[in-house]
């Protein structure tokens, strides 16, 4: 693999990772005690705009925190997937297929920069 696309390919993660965090710290909280690990934060709605009762924000806050969670886990996978990757470039295992052990075409490199896996093992 070409130094300059490996570069290329540091700088999008790079990028990609600030987005995601920021994402993240939308409706998140870095956890301190786990590394790579995000919290969400529970919502605490003011009732006072929608006029509802105590009982209705509570039940409203209750269901944006449930919403929260999954997206919260999609994030953080990504994350994960994306410090790996970075990990890789410099380590020099970047765009080799975790499954099999071949390497990943650019191109699919190019839309997904963090993907662990060749297209072929990814369908499996
Ligand atoms: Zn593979």
């Amino acid at each position: 693999m070409k130094k300059e696309f490996l570069e290329q390919q540091e700088k999008r993660l790079k990028e990609l990772k600030k987005e995601v965090e920021s994402q993240l710290s939308q409706f998140a909280t870095k956890d301190k005690q786990l590394k790579n690990n995000w919290k969400s934060k529970f919502p605490e709605f003011d009732g006072t705009e929608t006029g509802g009762s105590r009982l209705e924000v509570a039940q409203d806050e209750v269901e944006e925190y449930l919403n929260r969670l999954p997206v919260e886990h999609i994030l953080e996978l990504k994350l994960k997937d994306i410090n790996d990757a970075l990990r890789k470039i410099k380590t020099g295992k970047y765009g080799i297929c975790e499954r099999c052990g071949k390497k990943i075409s650019q191109d699919r490199l190019k839309i997904f920069p963090e993907a662990r896996f060749c297209l072929k093992c990814q369908k499996q």
